[in-house]
């Protein structure tokens, strides 16, 4: 029932900008087409987080942060001048992203049609991926660069580098939040400041609201029903986080102390160092609609799966991760098993959700290895033997980063 952080840490020590990402390629397919020009659309980095202004004012910085479909801030009208050279424009202003030619700095700048203020759009072979080339090209072609420290500037092109394939997706208008209550709990702040957990729940809850329904669809398909609310709780004393590495928990018991309900328990140091990580809020969610008793591997498997695999591919685990496990560590050996049973099995990914209902249905103690053999035929250790000798026989068909679905 707990995240274990470790892996999460290294990561973010060796890449201090890990950000929740958007929409994202999930398999090879034509050619990607062009957008709509005139029309209102997100840009999101391969390398992760979305393309953001700081203000709708001349001079706007141009960032990326985390994916968030709430803002406006992360939409931007893009309108090709007719020669396939494209403005990108924050929206109702004219203020377009612009290459400052004497240091390649990129900012929001009021827009005349200079050709350091337009892009055009290179699709990536086998990916939803653009590249954007500056079009003036004094100085050797650049195009537009996420920077290790989210700031972008344009630098020189390199097909091959995450940090400059940005994603297109067209905005649609702001769906209404769905009328889940959410509520939450300040036990215990671990000598953080109240305000500054509370406004990152503020920021965040409307994620939780959106992927509850998504959860239950996934992974119930309405088999059963789940609490209709959540309760998110700050407890730096909560029991788990006696153990360091554990990030935030679902405490599956109702106790007066968090209002008698099950509860999703973050540890505040973890959020207030972590701020990017949405994941592990998903990842607590899922447990709740799992509606187990215990945290078995195959439940630990799942809500990964969901977390990593349903709602953000970019945290998908790659074989050096899994390597040398196994399948029943949990996590994301479990996780990226449960992908594989997916591709190889009738069901398809649906197989996901009769696993899921039938754990829920053996309740407490329900045995991982017992519920695989019953919905799929095979025991996990059945499974990952098959799995491991496919990645020996092809391994770039399993080990290909696009691979989901
Ligand atoms: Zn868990």
């Amino acid at each position: 029932m707990r995240i274990r952080y470790s892996s999460i840490t290294m990561t973010v020590l060796a890449a201090a900008t890990v950000l929740t990402s958007g929409l994202t390629a999930t398999a090879a397919h034509a050619a990607e087409p062009l957008p709509e020009s005139g029309g209102t659309y997100r840009i999101s980095s391969y390398a992760g987080g979305a393309l953001q202004w700081d203000s709708p004012n001349n001079g706007a910085g141009v960032r990326v942060k985390d994916w968030n479909e709430n803002l406006t801030e992360q939409t931007w009208t893009v309108t090709d001048d007719g020669t396939g050279n494209w403005s990108i424009k924050i929206p109702r202003t004219n203020y377009a992203v612009d290459r400052d030619l004497g240091n390649n700095s990129v900012a929001a700048w009021n827009y005349i049609s200079r050709p350091n203020q337009q892009w055009w759009l290179k699709n990536l072979s086998n990916s939803r991926g653009w590249l954007l080339h500056n079009t003036d090209r004094s100085g050797g072609d650049t195009c537009l660069t996420r920077l290790t420290d989210l700031g972008t500037a344009a630098r020189p092109c390199n097909a091959a580098d995450p940090a400059q394939q940005w994603n297109l997706d067209k905005a649609t208008a702001p769906t209404p939040t769905p009328n889940v209550p959410v509520t939450l709990q300040m036990v215990n702040a671990g000598g953080y400041d109240p305000n500054d957990l509370r406004s990152w729940f503020d920021r965040n809850k409307g994620v939780l609201q959106d992927q509850y329904a998504k959860i239950q669809q996934f992974m119930t398909g309405g088999a059963y029903q789940v609490k209709p609310g959540i309760n998110v709780v700050y407890d730096a004393g909560h029991d788990s986080f006696k153990n360091p590495g554990v990030a935030a928990v679902f405490e599956p018991n109702a106790k007066p102390q968090y209002n008698n309900e099950k509860s999703i328990i973050l540890r505040p140091s973890y959020v207030m160092n972590n701020p990017g990580d949405i994941g592990s809020l998903i990842h607590e969610l899922t447990h709740q609609v799992q509606d187990a008793a215990n945290g078995g591997w195959l439940n630990e498997g799942q809500a990964d799966y969901y977390r990593k695999y349903v709602y953000n591919l970019k945290e998908k685990p790659g074989l050096d991760q899994i390597r040398g496990t196994n399948y029943n560590n949990g996590y994301n050996s479990t996780a990226y098993m449960l992908n594989y049973i997916a591709h190889k099995h009738p069901l398809g990914e649906s197989v996901i959700q009769k696993i899921n209902n039938e754990v829920r249905r053996q309740g407490f103690g329900a045995d991982g290895d017992r519920v695989l053999t019953a919905i799929t035929g095979k025991s996990g250790q059945q499974w990952w033997t098959d799995m491991w000798n496919d990645i020996q026989a092809t391994p770039t068909k399993w080990t290909n980063p696009a691979f989901r679905d």
